[in-house]
């Protein structure tokens, strides 16, 4: 579903300064409608090049990236995810344009909508039971792959993906993004399930959703034997509960690539994959970029 939406085209004419002489802008909106979960994206194109372009939206600041030039038009993009923890409600993303004598601001106003998350409870078998209850050895994890999330795409890698993500494993959606879950008998709170669970047998293959680089592939406790990717643009992905890690930090991987096996380690409660995708650190619903064409750049030259 496509909804592309140009939202603005200005000439901008300095006639007591030629350097700044018709200074041209597009901003092209993906959806300015969009749920919450889902991603923001917004196309920015100006006949200058822009120096740090850089985005407020949601109480927080975000990178835009440099795509490419085509013609005489430079190519910038914003990613920004809609936390599954934000209210439905009008937010205003304020994106700064410095260019080289001058700088711009554009305000792009979004009405974000609701979604509707089911609630579900987990039932954990004993064995996992002390681990959810380790609060601790949790938290070391978390702060990692937050981390992880968070790291900076080496400079000039970052046009890895042309096309959708694809799912990443064959089988059932067990439990969907932000799903509502009490751990029962466990002090481990509910929360907004932070991506989606796929339930197939052990030794289900598991393959890369898009083009990027292997970030992390460690046998954790809690999150059992995961994987992280870098597909460029803030954009990562997750795979965690894995019987068998198939690829190593560093590794390039193409979208559809084997890259482990499903399994149930660390915190779970049977064979399943918990695959997760975040923009910028935010965690957004993974199937928002397997079902929107409009979420990746045509790279054809
Ligand atoms: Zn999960």
């Amino acid at each position: 579903m496509l909804k592309k939406i140009r939202i603005f085209s200005l000439s901008l004419l300095f006639f007591a300064s030629p350097t700044l002489a018709n200074v041209n802008f597009e901003f092209d909106v993906l959806d300015k409608s969009p749920k919450i979960g889902e991603t923001l994206k917004i196309d920015i194109h100006c006949n200058r090049r822009i120096i740090n372009p850089s985005a407020t939206f949601a109480g927080r600041s975000w990178t835009v990236t440099y795509l490419k030039k085509k013609g005489f038009m430079y190519h910038y993009v914003l990613y920004a995810g809609i936390s599954r923890y934000l209210q439905p409600k009008t937010y205003k993303c304020v994106i700064t344009l410095p260019l080289k004598h001058s700088s711009f601001t554009k305000t792009v106003t979004f009405d974000i909508k609701e979604s509707q998350f089911p609630y579900g409870t987990v039932s954990l078998p004993k064995t996992k039971t002390d681990l959810a209850n380790n609060k601790n050895q949790l938290s070391i994890e978390s702060k990692l792959i937050s981390k992880k999330f968070n790291s900076k795409t080496q400079p000039g890698t970052n046009y890895k993906f042309k096309t959708t993500f694809m799912l990443p494993a064959k089988g059932n959606f067990s439990s969907t993004f932000g799903k509502y879950r009490k751990y029962k008998g466990t002090n481990k709170l509910s929360s907004k399930h932070s991506g989606l669970d796929i339930a197939n047998i052990t030794g289900t293959k598991i393959v890369a959703s898009n083009d990027g680089t292997v970030i992390l592939s460690e046998p954790l406790k809690s999150h059992g034997m995961s994987i992280m990717i870098d597909h460029g643009f803030g954009i990562k992905t997750i795979y965690n509960h894995m019987s068998k890690l198939l690829v190593k930090t560093g590794d390039i991987v193409k979208r559809g690539q084997l890259i482990g096996k499903m399994g149930t380690t660390g915190i779970s409660t049977g064979p399943h994959l918990h695959w997760g995708i975040g923009v910028q650190n935010v965690r957004v619903d993974p199937l928002h970029w397997v079902n929107t064409n409009g979420l990746y750049n045509e790279l054809t030259n």
